[in-house]
């Protein structure tokens, strides 16, 4: 396979097939985890039905407008119209979202933003700065809406229902732009207009929720939730709909966070406008911070579980890569992490001549395997272990790097000490009763070790290879026996 220099060159993978950001291809290409799919797939297949229906919205009270169709943009009489240039701002969003999916498609969604964001800017800087008219101009069916106003019937856009689908475009503007953490962001500040007017409305304060109707705050609410569900596999929402525990606690901190505040605050709003309590403020505050300390804690408390557990699989697993699981002694890799350790201090302390390995390795171990069983074998293994462990001192390494082979590692012992120590290996391995070996067999487990001395020598590497083929010259002599590996001591014994 010929890979095209992407960042993205998977064997198999079909980078064209990841561009269309479906959820399996993210997950394909290891965006995000599949574990995460259930509900990031969700939002994602939110987005495009919310933008059909808001542009169909638009176009229903469009139609209204064309066809003198009172009742499509004021559905009930004497209640609140929706405006044509927030009917024409709900289709550019609708149509923004529905191109959504198709990554492919992001200039298209980046017209419909940047259309939306002039429509509604437009009555933003006529409401809030200056009087322009460009408002008046880009609304179409003008003359109607002021026929409308002049026979007092009110139609205006509401300049909350501007802020809202001002901010909605900038959150479809950044996210075709690929700005998702942006586009996130404008959507939240889109989204916390529309929930303060339904607040409103469900607490009764008329002055609440300002000029935005109930159905303009609804499809608020959906445009905004729709355009966050856009990158909910990126950044906070990726976070939030996480299938782990920091998602777990964000989501259900996030619902009570809502929930709690809206039914004290609905309660504070009944005691306050029904009956004047004002001495209960200050049990609401209390009962606000007591439910944030019980929310945080309840978090804490789960985490912490969760953080002990982790520590204990880490510590775990930390020990089953260092330890080998017949013998118990440490493994090779940890062997090798320490023995350079105490190789490099030694070095530096000048003390060289004091650093001994010795390799062993068990003498035609492969017949005790094919005689007596691999059980056996294995028996004899962890005795030896056992007798290494027992001979050296504590402050010596013992090791078992490989099927039959050990290591040990002496720390700052003469030549003769040296002599001894392996000696003593040598003699408590032969004098070694093995369970179903010398009891069945009569024959000694013996061993042949090959030792090597730091001099001279500053690399791990070196030191092991001098050991290893001391240790073949052990095994050449006739086993059962120990050898020296550099010259200076080689004659002392072999
Ligand atoms: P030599 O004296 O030359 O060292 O001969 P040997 O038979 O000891 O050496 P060889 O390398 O031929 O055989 C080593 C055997 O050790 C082969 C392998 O099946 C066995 N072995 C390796 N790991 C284990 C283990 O964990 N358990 C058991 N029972 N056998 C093992
Ligand atoms: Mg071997
Ligand atoms: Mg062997």
């Amino acid at each position: 396979m010929t890979i095209k220099g992407n960042a993205f060159a998977i064997p198999g993978f079909d980078i064209r097939r990841m561009v269309r950001t479906t959820p399996d291809a993210l997950a394909d290409a290891g965006v995000i985890l599949p574990q995460t799919l259930h509900y990031v797939r969700f939002a994602l297949a939110l987005v495009r039905p919310v933008g059909v229906f808001a542009a169909t919205f638009g176009a229903v009270v469009m139609l209204g407008y064309i066809f003198d169709l009172e009742v499509l943009y004021r559905p009930i009489i004497g209640g609140p119209a929706t405006n044509p240039l927030t009917a024409l701002s709900i289709v550019m969003l609708g149509l923004g979202l529905s191109f959504c999916s198709i990554r492919s498609k992001t200039r298209v969604q980046l017209v419909f933003a940047l259309v939306a964001m002039v429509l509604t800017a437009a009555r933003l800087v006529d409401g809030h700065v200056y009087v322009t008219g460009l408002s008046a101009l880009l609304t179409p069916f003008q003359s109607a809406v002021e026929a409308q106003l002049a026979a007092g019937k009110s139609n205006a856009m509401g300049l909350n229902s501007a802020w809202t689908l001002f901010l909605v475009s900038l959150s479809l503007l950044f996210r075709s732009l690929n700005r998702p953490a942006i586009s996130q962001a404008f959507a939240f500040a889109a989204l916390s207009l529309p929930m303060m007017a339904i607040t409103g409305y469900a607490y009764g304060l008329d002055n609440f929720y300002g000029q935005m109707s109930m159905m303009t705050a609804s499809l608020g609410v959906f445009l905004s939730v729709s355009s966050l569900a856009m990158t909910a596999h990126r950044g906070v929402l990726r976070a939030l709909l996480s299938p782990y525990i920091g998602g777990r606690i964000a989501r259900l901190q996030i619902i009570l966070g809502y929930v709690v505040p809206f039914l004290l605050g609905f309660l504070l709003v009944r005691t306050l406008v029904h009956s004047g309590g004002v001495d209960m403020f200050g049990l609401f505050v209390v009962m606000i911070s007591w439910f944030i300390i019980i929310l945080v804690a309840y978090s804490a408390v789960v985490q912490e579980r969760v953080d002990h557990q982790r520590r204990i699989a880490e510590r775990t697993l930390i020990t089953e890569a260092l330890q080998d699981p017949l013998t118990k002694l440490p493994n090779r890799r940890q062997f090798l992490q320490s023995a350079d350790r105490e190789l490099q201090r030694c070095m530096r302390k000048e003390i060289g001549d004091d650093l001994w390995v010795l390799m062993i390795d068990v003498d035609h171990f492969k017949s005790i395997n094919d005689t007596a069983g691999h059980a056996t074998g294995d028996r004899v293994l962890a005795q030896v272990g056992t007798v290494l462990a027992d001979t050296v001192r504590r402050m010596d390494l013992v090791a078992r790097v490989g099927g039959e082979e050990f290591a040990v590692m002496l720390l700052c012992s003469s030549s003769y000490g040296v002599i001894r120590v392996a000696e003593d290996i040598r003699r408590n391995i032969e004098g070694m009763s093995v369970e179903g070996w010398t009891d069945v067999q009569g024959k000694p487990v013996t061993v042949s070790i090959g030792c090597a001395s730091a001099t001279d020598r500053s690399d791990l590497k070196s030191l092991f290879a001098a050991a290893d083929e001391a240790l073949y010259r052990a095994k050449e002599s006739g086993r059962n026996r120990v050898s020296f590996g550099p010259a200076h001591v080689t004659g002392l014994m072999s």
